[in-house]
């Protein structure tokens, strides 16, 4: 068994290639935007939640 990784920081660095999608060359983001403070929103099932200043964007679709 191989040791385990250095975990330094508590917080979990995401790789910015899951944060964006490459299509058709263009780079696309997976997740919005923070309208307040810019940070990447954490994208849920049904709701984008931003984990700095806790804005809340629920998405909700029209039938
Ligand atoms: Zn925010």
């Amino acid at each position: 068994m191989p040791k385990k990784a250095k975990s330094k920081s508590k917080h979990k660095n995401v790789k910015m290639s899951e944060k964006y999608v490459v299509s058709d060359g263009k780079l696309t983001r997976k997740f919005k935007s923070c309208p307040k403070c810019k940070s990447m929103l954490a994208g849920h099932k049904d709701r984008a939640v931003c984990g700095s200043c806790g804005f809340k964007e629920v998405s909700v679709k029209k039938e």
